[in-house]
């Protein structure tokens, strides 16, 4: 199987070096890889890239995932995570390749309580959202057989994410405040690499299963909980860790007004992942633990 990995020095990019290598030989570009095209920004350069390598499988982990910034460059924005994605699904469908990509929670208006199922109405509130959604929809119209997994709160040990800045600032300062009042499941960049893996597997054997998935780990969480467990495990995982924050407090979301509007409701449903490719999804405490074990 020839792979095409697009974003590889991402989170999840990274970690899809290491759980694609086993399904065959892999050519891993970034923006700014020197043989091949693998910068979003240039469309056809990108769609030159695939025709030129001529993949079975290409995953894309390249996106604008600046959500704020994403608000005072919705041009730029929309290349990466629309225009680009869909001009490679284009070329996928020629090819007849597979293409694997990541989209989001923030498709979703964030309303009601229950986990949203890949069927439910989207509702962007962000250019973040709508340029993910239009991706989506780029990659169905283009008639490539696809894989879109949809996720959410993705940390790794590498790359920014929520959990490090709390192990930052929970050594920085005196008193924390985190939102209370947004509710999801932080997923491991990891996890999703290693369901991309075998998804791929299952889906090579069983075409039919191609289309949309959501896919988080297990449990949820608001940001309030999930940076008091990454401050408590670091304090047990390293005892030594001269953590200043002695309170950490909850607060609404109107406490911290950012460009971009988030969902308050991101929770998803992974039913429909964990019955077509027989998968368990462990709980996200799991992985935050772990990735925090590597870390420290
Ligand atoms: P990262 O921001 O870690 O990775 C995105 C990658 O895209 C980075 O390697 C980045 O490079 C690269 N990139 C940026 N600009 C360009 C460009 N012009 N051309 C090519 N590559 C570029 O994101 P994640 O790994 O966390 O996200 C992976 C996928 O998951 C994305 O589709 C994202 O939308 C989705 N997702 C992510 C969530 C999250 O919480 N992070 C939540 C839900 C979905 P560089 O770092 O050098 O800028």
């Amino acid at each position: 199987m020839k792979i095409l990995l697009l974003g590889k020095g991402g989170q999840v990019g990274w970690e899809l070096q290491r759980s694609l290598g086993v399904l065959g030989e892999v050519t891993a570009l970034d923006f700014d890889s020197a043989e091949h095209c693998g910068d979003f920004s240039n469309p056809q350069g990108v769609a030159q890239t695939v025709r030129a390598l001529r993949p079975d499988v290409i995953v894309n982990a390249a996106a604008h995932t600046a959500v704020d910034k994403a608000e005072s460059e919705p041009e730029f924005a929309r290349t990466l995570n629309a225009v680009t994605p869909g001009l490679i699904a284009e070329e996928a469908a020629r090819l007849g390749a597979w293409l694997v990509h990541y989209s989001t929670d923030y498709v979703f208006d964030g309303s009601g309580e229950r986990p949203w199922l890949e069927s439910d109405v989207t509702g962007p509130l962000s250019v973040y959202g709508r340029t993910k959604l239009e991706g989506e929809e780029l990659i169905r119209q283009s008639g490539a057989r696809h894989l879109i997994l949809r996720t959410s709160w993705v940390f790794a040990a590498r790359g920014g994410n929520f959990a490090r800045t709390m192990l930052r600032l929970a050594q920085e300062r005196d008193r924390l405040t985190v939102i209370n009042d947004q509710f999801g499941a932080p997923t491991g960049a990891d996890l999703l690499a290693d369901v991309t893996a075998h998804a791929i597997r299952h889906l090579w054997a069983h075409p039919q299963d191609a289309g949309l998935y959501h896919c988080v780990a297990d449990g949820m969480t608001t940001w309030f909980d999930y940076a008091k467990f990454v401050i408590d495990q670091a304090r047990e995982i390293k005892p030594g860790l001269p953590i200043k924050a002695a309170e950490i407090a909850p607060v609404p979301t109107t406490a911290f007004p950012t460009p971009a509007t988030r969902p308050r409701n991101s929770r998803l449903d992974t039913a429909k992942l964990r019955s077509t490719f027989g998968l368990t999804l462990p709980d996200w405490r799991h992985g935050v633990r772990r990735m925090l074990t590597e870390i420290l």
